[in-house]
Order: C-alpha cells, then structure tokens, then sequence
C-alpha cells in the first residue's frame, strides 16, 4: 500500500490512544504524531531502492547484492522482510523508550524507569499498533516475489500477498481513514464534554472505519494477484483505476486523481 494511507492510518490510530489520554494537548499531539512515524517505519526497507544506495550504504555494509536485488530478495533486509515483522515493532517500540529513557529521566533506577513506563504506557501502544497496521495493510497486496510480509520473523513463512488490492490508488481507503481522523479530531476536541466517554467513542469509530476498508478490500471484484515479476502492470493500474472511478463517482474520483498527480510518492 501506499505511503501516505500508512502514515494516514498510524495517525488514526494515535487519535484514538489520544483520546484515552488525560494528560494535555503536547502529549496527545505527541502520540499521534509519533504514531504516523511508527506506520510509515517498516517501508524504510525500500531504501535498497534508492540510487545512491550502492556507493553508500551497500559500500558501508560489504553488502554483496545491489540494492535492487536487496529489495525483490528474501534477505532479512530486503523489503517485506525484517522491518515488516511483529519482531520488529516491538524493538522498534522499545527503542523509542529507551530513547526516551535516557533523554528524559534525571536518575537512572528502576523506580524513574517503571514510572517512565506507567506514563508513557498509551504512546508505546499506540506506536506499536501503529507499526501493525502498516503489516495490515500490505498484506492485501499482490504475492510478487515475497508472497506476503514477514510477519513473525525470523519464522520463514510470509503473510499475506493475496492480491485483494493493487499496489496503489486505493482511493477508497484513503478516504475512509481520512473521515476516522477528522471524526476522531471533533471527538478528541469535544473530550471535555464527552468525559469519559471520549475514548471510547473514538475507538468504536476506528472499528468502524476499520470494517469498511476491510470490506472495500475484500470486494473489488478483481483478482490482481500475481508471483514473482510476470505481471502486466499498466492493465493492472488501469483496472484498479476504473474500480475506484466506478466507486467513488466522477467527481471525487477527479479530485483524487488530482491529488494523485500533485504528490511526488506511489499514491
Ligand atoms: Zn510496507
């Protein structure tokens, strides 16, 4: 999946763990921000794509293959591998701690230590499930080389790759998990009112919207599957344009189109 619908949805997931959270306005901005970083984490592992990537980090690392046969291979490094595991979202969230450990506490003992951690119990959580639904997510799209993501590396088997969605334009989602941020802002915004109630209005708003796009993906009509690189990619592209033209109508599907063509990434 794109880019942008996985910082979309991390960010999604932080308002809801904002709206369990009592303390002020930086801490749930905090989470939700660090939650859009956290669903974006595990496409790092593209960076074998980059044109640089040879001369600099290959070189660094002895790395014997070139980036682009990094990316389509099965290495621990190589895309949908390692950074596309549970394994790593809970390193990634203990980092983050740690991080936050040394930055912030004034003595280092257990004590600061399991308080640190009481305090920042709904950011950890938030950043982790965040990172998960980036493994979520993909695992809709076409089998290509991997057949799935890593999800419980080292453990050999992938997940996933059921070509339920292509690769991009999934217009339909985006728009789904737009609406559960702005929701989930109005509710976050009326808390003082809402009380109590807050946080469980906006989770069930999240499972709402977590309903639909699982229907969405599971209806479009098309198999876009494939394995290895034997793909036709322009009929796939063209198709997956047409369902979501089809869905959304002409106007929204021209906005989108729109948007589609200003932004520089795969969207
Ligand atoms: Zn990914």
């Amino acid at each position: 999946m794109d880019i942008i619908t996985h910082g979309l949805s991390g960010i999604a997931v932080g308002t809801v763990a904002a709206s369990f959270a009592s303390k002020g306005f930086k801490n749930k901005a905090s989470i939700i921000l660090l939650s859009g970083f956290a669903a974006i984490l595990p496409d790092l592992d593209a960076i074998s794509l980059w044109s640089k990537f040879d001369g600099s980090i290959g070189k660094l690392f002895h790395l014997h293959h070139k980036g682009k046969e990094i990316y389509f291979s099965k290495l621990w490094y190589s895309h949908h591998a390692f950074l596309h595991s549970v394994t790593a979202a809970l390193i990634l969230t203990l980092a983050l701690f740690f991080i936050r450990f040394f930055a912030f506490a004034k003595s280092y003992t257990f004590a600061v230590f399991s308080k640190l951690f009481k305090n920042d119990r709904l950011l950890l959580l938030s950043f982790f499930t965040a990172f998960l639904i980036h493994l979520i997510e993909d695992m809709p799209t076409p089998a290509c080389v991997w057949g799935g993501v890593a999800f419980l590396w080292p453990a050999k088997a992938y997940w996933g790759g059921s070509g339920d969605i292509w690769w991009w334009n999934n217009y339909d989602i985006f728009l789904i998990i737009v609406l559960v941020i702005l929701l989930n802002l109005v509710v976050l915004a009326c808390s003082r009112w809402l009380k109590k109630r807050t946080g469980k209005i906006a989770l069930s708003i999240f499972i709402i919207g977590f309903i639909c796009c699982f229907i969405q993906i599971k209806t479009r009509g098309f198999d876009f599957n494939y394995t290895g690189h034997q793909v036709d990619f322009e009929a796939y592209e063209t198709k997956s344009l047409q369902i979501q033209r089809e869905l959304l109508g002409e106007k929204v599907y021209g906005w989108m189109r729109k948007f589609d063509r200003k932004v520089k990434v795969n969207f």
